[in-house]
Parts: structure tokens; C-alpha cells; sequence
């Protein structure tokens, strides 16, 4: 076979195996309610937790950073790519989320990808030496990807159960008497396909007992957890407790893209030098960095956003459970709503475009067999009447097809 019969004949193999992924392009901004084959439906797909994403004041931002800063800086940060605004933003965050310092990447996914190698591949005056590191079952693509830059000569690798403590402290004890150089446990802050949330306060216990180092990718979480949006840190008020704190620009924080780590002044200085992402990659746009830095002002002192988005969640968590729909216990925005078998939840999905709910199923392999879903994502762009419009929507669908 040729390679594009290949593509084919594996793009039918997709097709059948029911993981295609249809894209249904909007046609408007993202926002609570959007614009989708000329229809208005009801937005509750998208990261927009906080409705960042088309907010007259981040929108402004966004323009004023062109305005005084220009499209793009053409180069990356060490050589001309840093503006006085990428170190300002820099500060903002670090603020926010209680660390000594930050660093900017072009993505949360560069961010993590440039993470874990930068300090596993190095020597730091080791000639010979052996690096650990302890992954939760079901962190994010981008915390697997990095992790597997890591050199296996220098880097051991192990999985411990979902949020699983217990599993995660018999890892850690069966190595306590080996002769590791870094140890380092990581995980996501709130996990994307249940929305539940990594048991920050043990895992901190866990992490100074065994003299790891805790990476936590708080991206579905800043913004979003705790009172101010500081994150799952506040969530669990364990702020300024985590080791290496990643997140994304690109959800709540406006919902453009971006990422950061923020973590020691050393382990940042650290990362500025060794880091190949941020080394080889371009600076982020100023459009990006001003609306940013909005975003997080305007988080900062309105705290109206925040509570909005707890009390829609709220609302939603309970009316779907009162129309008898089954959903994974949390207290996050993301609401997995149970439906068991692949075509059920697919069905459901078209259905609900056809009442106004733009809506996309998970199944196997993104989530187990037989444990296929509809992920809700509850936004502050959403007003009471959309979340009413809604539910009755999944009340008509759900009764129509015999789910509830
Ligand atoms: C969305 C997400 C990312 C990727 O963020 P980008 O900035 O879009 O690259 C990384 N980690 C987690 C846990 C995420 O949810």
C-alpha cells in the first residue's frame, strides 16, 4: 500500500471503531450561547469557565496590547522576544497563585513537555545518577508526552492508581531506601474527564515525607477552584505548598493559549536556562500577554465571575441529577453525566444539538469501556434561563430516548 491509502484505509478503521472526531465549527465567538449551523444553541462544550473568552474588557486589552506592542515579537525570549509586559504578566501570576516566580510558555502542553526532561536529562554534576517519577493514571497527554523525553537510562517511571493514595504511598515506601536523585510525583490539580480533584492536602503530606518534589498541572483549575479562582491549592488551602505549579492561559484565563510554570526562583531561573520549549519557541503575542493580564486583574477584583461560575455548577450538579441523570460526584464545572454504551452517548450529543445544547460525548478508549458520558462544562457566561434551557433539553432527549 501506498501512504495515503494507508491514511485511508486507518481513517476508515477510525470511522468504524466509533473515535472519529467530528468537528462542529462555530460560527461566532465562543461564549454561553454561540452560533452553529445558523442556529443559536446553548454553549456547554467549551473551557470558557469564566467567559474570558469574548469579555468587552479582555477583548480591549487584546487590542490596546497590538496597538502598543505590535502583532508579534519575532524572536523567542533569551534572544529579543521578551517585552517589559511577558515579565509584568509573569508577576501577575506568580502572585496569584502564591509562588515565588513564573515563566511564561507558548502553551501548557510546550509547558509540561518542557518540564520533566529539563531536569531528569541533566547531570547537575551527577556522572552517574537515577531519577524517579510517579504519575497518576490519568494525567493529561501532555504530562505523558514529557515524560517520555526523560532518558530511560535516568529515569524510572511509575503509574500509581487514579488519585489512589494508598498506592501512590506504597510506590514511594517500597523506594525509600534508594539511592534517587530527584523524586518527583505528578499530577493534574482537577482531572478532565471526571472532574474530580487530586487530593492536594495528602499528596503535599506525601511529597515532604518522601522528599519529593509535587508537580501539579492546575490548567482546569486556575480560574476556576477555590474562592478567588487561585486554583485547587486554594481549593484545598494548600496555597504556596506546591513544588511546580503549571497551568494554561488557554481556558478560563481568556481561553486564547498560553501556559506557565510557576515554582521556586530557582527552579524558574533553572528553567529559563534548560527548558527547550521555551528556549526554541516563539514568545507569546502581546495581544495575548495584555488580555492576560486583564483577565487576571479583572479576577482579582471582581469576585462576582467566580461565584457566578460555583453557583451555575451548583444549580446544574443538582436539576440533572433531580431529572434522574446519573453524574460523577465533584464540585467542578466539568459534569460527567453517565450514559454506559458509545452509542447512546453519541446519540444523545445529536439529539441535544437538535434541541440548542452544543454538548460532546467521551467513550472508549478516551474513557473505559462501558463508561461512555456527556461532558458538560458549566460556565459564568451562562445565565439561569440558558442553564433552564437546557436541562429541559436533556428532560425531552433523556425522556424520548428511555435514559431517564
Ligand atoms: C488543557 C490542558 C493542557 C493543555 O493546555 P494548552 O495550553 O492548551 O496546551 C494541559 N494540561 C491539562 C491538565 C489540560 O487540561
Amino acid at each position: 500500500m501506498n501512504p495515503q491509502e494507508l491514511f485511508l484505509s486507518e481513517l476508515k478503521r477510525l470511522e468504524e471503531s466509533k473515535t472519529y472526531k467530528y468537528e462542529t465549527p462555530l460560527q461566532s465567538p465562543q461564549g454561553g450561547v454561540v452560533k452553529v449551523r445558523g442556529k443559536k444553541v446553548i454553549m456547554l462544550a467549551s473551557n470558557n469557565y469564566l467567559g474570558m473568552s469574548n469579555h468587552p474588557k479582555i477583548r480591549k486589552a487584546a487590542a490596546d496590547g497590538i496597538r502598543k506592542y505590535g502583532f508579534g515579537v519575532a524572536s523567542v525570549r533569551f534572544l529579543c522576544g521578551t517585552q517589559t509586559i511577558h515579565l509584568d504578566l509573569e508577576k501577575q501570576i506568580s502572585k496569584f497563585v502564591g509562588a515565588e516566580d513564573t515563566i511564561l510558555f507558548s502553551s501548557c502542553f510546550a509547558a509540561n513537555e518542557g518540564f520533566f526532561a529539563s531536569l531528569t536529562n541533566e547531570k547537575l554534576g551527577y556522572e552517574t545518577y537515577k531519577d524517579v517519577i510517579y504519575s497518576d493514571r490519568l494525567n493529561h497527554a501532555s504530562i505523558i508526552d514529557g515524560q517520555r523525553l526523560c532518558r530511560a537510562e535516568t529515569t524510572d517511571k511509575k503509574i500509581y492508581e487514579h488519585v489512589n493514595m494508598e498506592h501512590l504511598e506504597k510506590l514511594l515506601e517500597e523506594d525509600r531506601n534508594k539511592d534517587y536523585r530527584f523524586r518527583i510525583i505528578a499530577t493534574d490539580g482537577v482531572f478532565s474527564m471526571e472532574g474530580d480533584l487530586a487530593p492536594l492536602p495528602k499528596l503535599v503530606q506525601l511529597a515532604r515525607r518522601y522528599g519529593a518534589l509535587l508537580f501539579v498541572d492546575d490548567s482546569h483549575a486556575i480560574g476556576v477552584c477555590g474562592k478567588s479562582g487561585r486554583g485547587t491549592p486554594e481549593h484545598f488551602n494548600v496555597l504556596g505548598q506546591i513544588d511546580v505549579l503549571t497551568g494554561t492561559l488557554g481556558k478560563a484565563i481568556g481561553g486564547a493559549s498560553g501556559g506557565y510554570i510557576s515554582g521556586s526562583k530557582a527552579l524558574i531561573a533553572y528553567l529559563r536556562q534548560k527548558s527547550r520549549p521555551y528556549t526554541f519557541s516563539n514568545s507569546l503575542p502581546p495581544a495575548i500577554v495584555e488580555a492576560c493580564k486583564a483577565s487576571f486583574k479583572l479576577l482579582s477584583t471582581d469576585k462576582s465571575l467566580v461565584r457566578r461560575l460555583h453557583e451555575n455548577t451548583a444549580y446544574f450538579r443538582r436539576e440533572i441529577q433531580r431529572l434522574g441523570f446519573r453524574i460523577l460526584e465533584s464540585t467542578h464545572p466539568i459534569v460527567a453525566i453517565m450514559l454506559g454504551e458509545a452509542s447512546v452517548a453519541q446519540d444523545m450529543s445529536a439529539a441535544l444539538l437538535k434541541e440548542g445544547v452544543y454538548i460532546k460525548g467521551l467513550w472508549f478508549p478516551v474513557v473505559p469501556r462501558g463508561e461512555a458520558r456527556l461532558r458538560a462544562q458549566i460556565s459564568a457566561a451562562l445565565t439561569r434561563k440558558d442553564l433552564d434551557r437546557a436541562l429541559e433539553a436533556f428532560a425531552k432527549v433523556g425522556t424520548a430516548m428511555g435514559v431517564v
